[in-house]
């Protein structure tokens, strides 16, 4: 198949050469990124959008998002696929697909999970907004970058899926590391508490697959210095991105809008910029019931 690659960092580079590696016909644009192994350089995006069948973006957000799709709607064939899985904004999401269904191509939002090895690895979990047509054409390449693709149902379905689900992450994180914290000032071990909580109704995945403690449970970034992993800037993105969401459509989001404000803080003002999101631990070791 021939396929449009515009955007390739430490996501889409890896996501393009996967595509590649298996055969496809990749053409490839980023502003600075270097082509990966296989895929084949264009100067511009409408260049690289000239007779493909499918083009990806992958991105930083929606405001680029946007001008991407402006060069890249005009330039693409009637029937072409726009499939974005940049994690965006809802509205710009929805936006780039009526342009683009406007000019007959066929459009979806289809954000990840899965971070950076994911990409590498082919193990990727899609969330897929859009039309039963548009998803089938592209789920062929989900196979190849991905291990799962949940149809989420009309175009903006993958961005609001992808948001809820990093909005509990969020709020889950910080509760697993207060919840630490506190545990180490009432003088219960660390362990002990994994042992319970991780097989009693407090469990998640922040505590039983990513626990924010060194030396416990898995092995996570907790375990290299909280080198990320998920970085604390993404995780902070993403709640921003479900704030905005949740002022648009009048929805009472509390939690969602406390761990922003928190992550915000550790990145903007504390020592979280470049950290694992999980160094809310330490964070929160080093502070005391008034800290506020
Ligand atoms: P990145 O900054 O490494 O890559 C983005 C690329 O887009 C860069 O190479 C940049 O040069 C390119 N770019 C910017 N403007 C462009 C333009 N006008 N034309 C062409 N290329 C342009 O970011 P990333 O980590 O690869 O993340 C990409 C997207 O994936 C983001 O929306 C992010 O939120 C999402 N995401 C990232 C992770 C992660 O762990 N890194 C996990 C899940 C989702």
């Amino acid at each position: 198949m021939r396929i449009a690659f515009i955007g390739l960092g430490n996501m889409g580079g890896p996501m393009a050469a996967n595509l590649a590696a298996v055969g496809h016909d990749v053409s490839g644009f980023d502003l600075t990124a270097p082509m990966p192994s296989g895929v084949v350089k264009a100067e511009s995006v409408a260049q690289a959008c000239k007779n493909a069948a499918v083009i990806i973006t992958m991105l930083p957000n929606g405001k680029i998002l946007r001008s991407v799709a402006a060069e890249a709607i005009p330039a693409a064939d009637k029937g072409a696929v726009f499939c974005d899985c940049s994690t965006v904004d809802v509205a710009s999401a929805r936006a780039v697909a009526s342009q683009a269904e406007a000019a007959g191509l066929l459009a979806m939002d289809a954000p990840v999970s899965g971070g950076v090895t994911g990409a590498q690895s082919g193990k990727l979990t899609f969330m897929i907004g859009g039309t039963d047509a548009a998803f089938s054409i592209v789920l062929p390449l989900f196979d190849i970058m991905g291990q799962k693709a949940v149809h989420c149902g009309g175009s903006g379905a993958g961005q609001a899926a992808k948001i809820c689900n990093n909005m509990i992450l969020g709020v889950t994180m910080i509760a697993t590391c207060e919840a630490i914290a506190l545990a180490d000032k009432l003088g219960l071990d660390r362990q002990k508490l994994f042992d319970v909580v991780s097989t009693s109704s407090g469990y998640s995945w922040s505590m039983n697959a990513y626990c924010p403690a060194p030396g416990v449970g898995p092995v996570s970034p907790a375990d290299h210095g909280y080198k990320p992993g998920f970085a604390a800037d993404l995780m902070l993105k993403d709640l921003r991105l479900s704030q905005q969401a949740a002022a648009e459509a009048d929805a009472d989001t509390p939690m969602g809008h406390l761990a922003t404000e928190l992550y915000g803080q550790f990145v903007e003002q504390e020592d979280g910029r470049g950290r694992d999101f999980s160094a809310m631990l330490p964070r929160f070791e080093s502070r005391g019931h008034i800290d506020g």
